[in-house]
């Protein structure tokens, strides 16, 4: 019996100014409520330049929102301009980082080395990585979804201690879906999730495995999300496009209801 408690996170990307990232916080704040923090952990990961201002809203009013960044540096510190490393955001109290979105392997070459250093960093600095994999549409089309994001997975944990990889988030991101609007059926995606729950099993053990949050992204919506959570090895969700207006996004934290 697993008593994984289902995460939904909402990745702003590169979106909201700053008085509409503040505004979007509160709104959350006041609509969502005990009962639904009692099911569910519910996270929000601002561009870097708003985290201080989330920070100081969920600190202030003890909210129990908990909030992360969209990327690391791989360095701790030192001579690497424009890079934020992990004990800064620990700093400003992340509880989570997103290490290896799709657009970030696209646009910025991250290759699973990168990505396995940048994990690494997240732990140095006491963060839990939400590790995305997932596979092109090309691959998709040549069905090697499961063995692509199998290495992936397993690419991103080299050198990651059970102790370590038990805190770990994965969520299964199918390039093909991410911000088209097109969703991966339930079934296709718990295919997938189920394939990586049994590769972290073969990496560490089956206890380990069954403790891990495996989240679902991909044009998630208020109308999809019952379906996807309704799956055995999907424990929530991470929402681009649909986390940028609260009603849609607190409904999709009360699973559609
Ligand atoms: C994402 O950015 O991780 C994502 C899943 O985006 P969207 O929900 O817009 O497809």
């Amino acid at each position: 019996m697993s008593t994984r408690k289902p995460l939904i996170a909402g990745n702003w990307k590169m979106n909201l100014n700053h008085l509409e990232a503040i505004a979007l916080v509160q709104k959350l704040a006041f609509a969502l409520n005990d009962k639904d923090f009692d099911k569910v952990d519910v996270a929000v990961l601002p561009p870097f330049t708003d985290l201080r201002s989330v920070q100081t809203l969920v600190d202030g009013d003890k909210l129990r929102i908990v909030y992360g960044s969209q990327d690391l540096s791989r360095h701790d510190a030192g001579a690497y301009t424009g890079e934020i490393s992990g004990a800064m955001l620990a700093k400003l109290g992340c509880t989570f980082v997103t290490i290896g979105h799709s657009e970030r392997r696209q646009y910025h070459h991250e290759d699973d080395d990168l990505v396995n250093a940048k994990v690494q960093a997240a732990y140095r600095h006491s963060l839990t990585p939400i590790l995305c994999v997932g596979e092109t549409l090309e691959i998709r089309q040549a069905q090697n979804q499961t063995g692509h994001c199998e290495a992936q997975l397993e690419a991103a944990m080299r050198g990651i201690s059970e102790e370590q990889a038990k805190s770990i988030v994965v969520a299964y991101e199918p390039v093909w879906a991410i911000g088209t609007g097109e969703v991966a059926t339930p079934q296709d995606a718990q295919e997938v999730c189920s394939a990586l729950r049994a590769r972290l099993a073969a990496l560490y053990t089956p206890e380990v495995a069954v403790g891990i949050r495996i989240l679902y992204g991909g044009s998630v919506k208020s109308d999809n999300i019952a379906g996807i959570m309704a799956q055995p090895d999907i424990d929530g969700a991470l929402v681009g496009g649909a986390s940028l207006d609260a009603g849609e996004y607190v409904k999709i934290c009360r699973f559609g209801e």
